[in-house]
């Protein structure tokens, strides 16, 4: 029995997420594509990076208050993309927590703006494409932790996928990328497989059909909400690991929701299944065995009661014996005027949609 544990992890976050809650809906999506297309893709373009620092601090504030005290964020911004990585890092240092920090490259824009159409495969590299490596490679020049950003294979060209794995080996890290997420990205495997190392993060892996190196982060929240399927992610033999794809940064309750799927798919699983899931999270990002997290329930090294306890609620939390949360209040920053900040870039966001 236990109230303390380490640091929590989330293994695949959007910061910039934090604002598109209550965002203005545009036309309705269909399938997981469409979603991509009103929704995020809708949301991207639009960020600056004033937007992208306030998104960054509020996503950071709310998953420190649930004890997790390191972010792997995935970032996106067509039209502000140099310095987005700072602007990322500065809002998460305003709280506290540790990040790992990528820009994703894509090449669904051409170099005219236009939009990729369904089915087409880019055919070389864009502009876009050019300027996020070269963001990646400065922010992670500068020796701060980070990987190689890609969006996901379908989206990008061959030219941009082996740059981005020659770079990310340049860095000694991995590349970051989303992996056979839905139908429209299911050559995943075939595109990235000659690329993929252990040091790779592969979001989503729902229709991935062949065996691909690298940890996969389950997003179990996530692709309930796409509609994408279900993972699988124990029949697999990689390092797996869980992320909320944006959805907060509570990984107590994300793992909670990835047991009930779990148990959904084979009633015959067990929470230690899920419990490993979490853990495995600190082999790649092992600082946050400095960090503690102190919980207002006693049985937090129980995968059986800490499955079936939907009020276990950060108390304090220390990141390298510093304390960032104190009686469950933010002590490093003001949360309010973080809340209050947030929701001014989000009316300016939402006016730009
Ligand atoms: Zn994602």
């Amino acid at each position: 029995m236990t109230f303390n544990t380490h640091g929590l992890v989330c293994a695949h976050h959007h910061l910039y997420s934090s604002l598109a809650r209550g965002m203005p809906t545009g036309e309705s999506a269909v399938d997981f594509l469409s979603i991509l297309k009103t929704v995020w893709w809708r949301l991207d373009v639009a960020l600056d990076l004033d937007i992208i620092y306030w998104s960054a601090a509020l996503g950071a504030a709310e998953a420190v208050l649930s004890g997790t005290t390191a972010i792997i964020d995935h970032h996106e911004s067509p039209n502000a993309i140099e310095g987005s990585l700072d602007a990322i890092a500065a809002g998460c240092a305003l709280v506290g927590v540790r990040t790992n920090l990528c820009y994703g490259v894509t090449d669904r824009w051409n170099d005219r703006s236009t939009l990729l159409t369904d089915g087409e495969q880019p055919r070389s590299m864009t502009d876009g494409a050019r300027r996020g490596l070269l963001e990646c490679d400065r922010y992670l020049s500068t020796g701060a932790t980070g990987m190689v950003g890609v969006h996901a294979s379908f989206t990008c060209s061959d030219e941009t996928i082996e740059a981005a794995a020659d770079l990310a080996i340049r860095h000694d890290t991995g590349v970051h990328v989303h992996v056979a997420e839905g139908q429209a990205d299911s050559r995943a495997a075939s595109r990235l497989k000659d690329f993929a190392s252990d040091k790779w993060l592969l979001a989503h892996c729902v229709n991935l059909d062949q065996e691909l190196s690298g940890t996969i982060v389950h997003n179990a929240r996530s692709n309930m909400n796409n509609g994408v399927g279900y993972a699988h992610p124990a029949s697999r033999s990689n390092l797996v690991v869980l992320g909320t794809d944006g959805i907060g940064g509570d990984m107590q309750e994300e793992s909670r929701i990835a047991y009930a799927r779990l148990r959904e798919s084979d009633v015959t699983q067990t929470p230690e299944t899920v419990w490993r899931w979490l853990q495995n999270a600190e082999k790649i990002f092992p600082q946050v065995a400095n960090d503690t997290v102190t919980w207002n329930y006693d049985h937090m090294d129980s995968p059986w009661h800490t499955a079936f306890t939907t009020s276990n609620n950060a108390v304090d939390v220390t990141i390298n014996n510093k304390t960032v949360v104190a009686n469950s209040m933010l002590v490093t920053c003001d949360l309010v005027e973080i809340r209050s900040k947030a929701a001014e870039a989000a009316q300016r966001l939402f006016e730009r949609l």
